[in-house]
């Protein structure tokens, strides 16, 4: 042992190695640091041997300090990669929640980019060379593609309906359905956010059922908006009866300095209902039936980044504009360029919306999604033989709480390991590869989805996870 610790190498000798020199260049890492990691490595070494644990290459030997190194860079490399990383999502599930929703179209992260690598006219008018608005970049494409008088952008959609509560109907009654008080993800309830807002809840009618009487009788002078919930995340079957928007903008019309909101959660600019997939409102509809005011998602159906969008008259956008919570509630650049990327496709019409990954994976036909899963299925019994792989009909969700009963028929690859688990393989998958895979398992069957699988370079790179997985 003690021969050991005498052949350790000093600190200086591995400094003076080309080894050392090798891996500042390729980690550029600051000189300092990595002879503090080295200094790291060597007296774990050092206290392996103390305590007779050392079962590494012999000290002293060149294999010794190859391995030292090899060590090094390891720790270097685990020690600077980002915990926030890609992954490949082979659930099938286009807006997965717990795995950042929506992915942007090409043209939203050039946009980004170029946004983020240099000034920009954030809020300067470069016409006037004044201060300008960060509203203005996306407002204008808001009122475009949705017909809104005018527009602005928060930070999600959950502020945007702390923001229309809070600074509309403070201290004032608000009007909604029981069968609208949702609760999303968990930590996000209508009745929640309500109350932080200080405005006052008035629920009217029951769970399954409520009408207009329910809405009429609610109304008082103390009345400040009329709300409706889209209950994205849930249906109720059966005995239902729900008052429709026009209905709603009807009775708030009648009514002085009532305000009719709705909140849309998804809010789709797309119509998939053409596609026959869900019975999701497009929000120029739902403005066009003379909403006061409508808040949604930017990263569920419509395909960009996390905002939520407030949309309406004038007058009341101007109110929310100007008050104090907008400010805490603000977006950044980045996601101001995201958004703006993101509607610029919408705005160019039904090609360029086709190239935002929300709508592609949504529209993707079944026929393609066969092909693409024969082709798999055929690469991966070629090159490995410790799979039974079977193609079955199933199907996709849209997730993101949105669309709760829509089944997007899916072609899916069903595999079965003949030595491992299908929780096995997935193990694997996720933690033995990069990017982790995450899949879905059903009946200890190990399910992939390709249609959330991009074509070009994740297929290969899930075809040579799976070849790797021998037993
Ligand atoms: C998803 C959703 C929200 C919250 O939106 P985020 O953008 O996730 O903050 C609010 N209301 C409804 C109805 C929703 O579906």
């Amino acid at each position: 042992m003690k021969e050991w610790l005498r052949s350790l190498p000093a600190i200086h000798e591995l400094q003076n190695h080309e080894s050392f020199t090798q891996l500042l260049q390729k980690t550029e890492l600051d000189y300092t640091q990595l002879t503090k990691q080295l200094k790291e490595v060597l007296d774990q070494a050092r206290e392996s041997i103390l305590k007779q644990q050392w079962n590494g290459s012999v000290p002293g030997t060149h294999q010794f300090i190859d391995d030292l190194f090899r060590t090094l860079e390891n720790k270097v490399q685990n020690q600077y990669s980002f915990t926030l990383e890609k992954i490949i999502n082979a659930t099938g599930t286009i807006l997965h929640t717990n795995l950042g929703r929506a992915r942007l179209s090409e043209n939203a992260i050039a946009h980004v980019v170029e946004t983020a690598r240099n000034y920009s006219n954030l809020e300067y008018n470069i016409k006037e060379g004044e201060r300008g608005s960060r509203h203005s970049h996306v407002e204008a494409l808001i009122r475009d593609i949705t017909g809104a008088e005018a527009a602005m952008v928060v930070n999600n959609n959950a502020s945007a309906v702390y923001l229309v509560l809070r600074a509309l109907a403070k201290d004032k009654e608000v009007i909604v359905s029981r069968g609208q008080l949702v609760e999303i993800g968990g930590s996000f309830r209508i009745s929640s956010i309500m109350e932080e807002s200080g405005a006052i809840l008035k629920e009217i009618g029951t769970t399954n059922k409520t009408h207009l009487y329910d809405y009429e009788k609610a109304l008082s002078p103390t009345t400040a908006i009329i709300m409706k919930v889209h209950t994205s995340n849930f249906k109720v079957m059966g005995f239902t009866k729900t008052v429709e928007t026009d209905e709603l903008v009807k009775l708030t019309n009648e009514q002085e300095g009532v305000i009719f909101y709705e909140d849309l959660g998804s809010g789709a600019l797309y119509d998939f209902r053409k596609h026959g997939i869900g019975e999701e409102p497009v929000v120029r509809e739902v403005i066009d039936m003379g909403t006061d005011v409508v808040t949604f998602s930017g990263d569920k159906l419509l395909g960009g980044p996390q905002a939520g969008i407030i949309a309406g008259k004038k007058a009341i956008i101007d109110q929310l504009k100007k008050h104090q919570l907008a400010r805490v509630v603000r977006v950044d650049k980045m996601t101001l360029a995201a958004l703006e990327g993101t509607l610029m496709d919408y705005a160019r019409g039904d090609s360029a919306m086709r190239n935002i990954p929300t709508i592609r994976d949504l529209l993707v036909s079944i026929q393609q999604l066969d092909e693409r899963a024969q082709l798999f299925v055929t690469k991966l019994l070629q090159k490995s033989s410790h799979f039974q792989a079977t193609i079955i009909q199933d199907s996709s969700q849209v997730g993101g709480g949105t669309m709760p009963d829509v089944f997007l028929p899916s072609t899916v690859i069903a595999l079965k390991h003949y030595t491992l688990t299908a929780e096995q393989v997935s193990r694997k998958l996720r933690t033995e590869t990069k990017p982790a895979i995450v899949t879905r398992i059903q009946k200890d069957e190990l399910l992939l989805d390709l249609r959330t699988v991009s074509l070009e370079e994740e297929e290969d790179i899930l075809l040579e996870a799976l070849i790797k997985i021998q037993g």
